[in-house]
């Protein structure tokens, strides 16, 4: 396979809420492999094409393929089945679960979910739920949670918790990674901490698809950055031609 190929291509994607362009005739793509940054001022429209991707909302114009395929408008899970695993801005987690539990959830999709093969414990489920099982421990060692694996996710540290999110969704097998502000609200360590694991991630084939306002980060990590402002593209390139481009500065200094 070429590995200049684009994993997910975006084509003149729009999406508004009442009068307000969130999304405005996008268009844009990821190359397998890459770490792409998405960065832009509050309420850019980055969020809301992170859920047209996932198929949280539906978009009124435009289209999203992943590889070949049309996913656009498509269910969320059905996009996960493509390969397609976020998390979101604000850590979501439930409070009775432990950190196993959380990032087990991640693999029902290939669990099948199915009710009738897990009441009965059928042999094949029971293999599967071994694999899934098996899995899950080799993602929690990969992230550094495996020693708190039996604690609440919600009770640990911010930067853990992020991890957590990380872990479930790897835990679906994913080609394409969305991380939205994924270091917004942590401190310089788990800041450093995160890039390194995303590194990592990025080794093992998983192509990233970044928001993120920390323009250090953003630098560091990225092979390809778009800025958006009003949910439009203003720039893109990889981080030497963004750096300190009159277009970026104004959009985040006019704000
Ligand atoms: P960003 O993530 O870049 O900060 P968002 O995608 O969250 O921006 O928001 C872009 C614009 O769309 C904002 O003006 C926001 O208020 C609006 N918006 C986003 N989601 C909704 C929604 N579900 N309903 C109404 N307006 C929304
Ligand atoms: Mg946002």
């Amino acid at each position: 396979m070429n590995s200049k190929a684009a994993i997910l291509t975006v084509d003149q994607l729009s999406k508004s809420f009442g009068g307000v362009k969130a999304v405005n005739n996008l268009s844009f793509s990821v190359t397998q492999n890459n770490i792409h940054a998405i960065i832009g001022p509050n309420g850019a429209g980055k969020s809301t094409l992170f859920n047209l991707i996932t198929g949280v909302i539906s978009p009124d114009q435009g289209k999203i393929r992943l590889l070949n395929n049309d996913i656009t408008s498509l269910r969320p899970d059905k996009i996960a089945q493509h390969g397609v695993s976020r998390t979101f801005q604000n850590i979501r987690l439930f409070p009775d679960m432990t950190v196993f539990e959380t990032a087990f959830i991640g693999t029902y999709l290939f669990t099948g979910g199915k009710l009738l093969p897990a009441i009965l414990r059928t042999k094949e489920f029971r293999k599967k739920e071994r694999q899934a099982k098996e899995r899950i421990e080799e993602i929690l060692q990969f992230v550094g949670l495996w020693e708190m694996r039996n604690e609440y996710a919600a009770k640990l540290s911010y930067g853990n918790q992020r991890r957590v999110e990380i872990a479930r969704a790897l835990a679906t097998n994913p080609s394409l990674l969305l991380l939205d502000e994924p270091t917004a609200g942590m401190n310089q360590k788990e800041t450093k901490e995160l890039m390194q694991l995303f590194t990592q991630v990025n080794k093992q084939g998983i192509t990233i698809l970044i928001i993120a306002h920390d323009m250090h980060l953003v630098n560091t990590l990225s092979d390809q950055i778009t800025v958006i402002n009003f949910g439009e593209k203003l720039v893109e390139g990889p981080p030497e031609v963004i750096h300190n481009h009159p277009a970026v500065m104004e959009a985040y200094m006019g704000r």
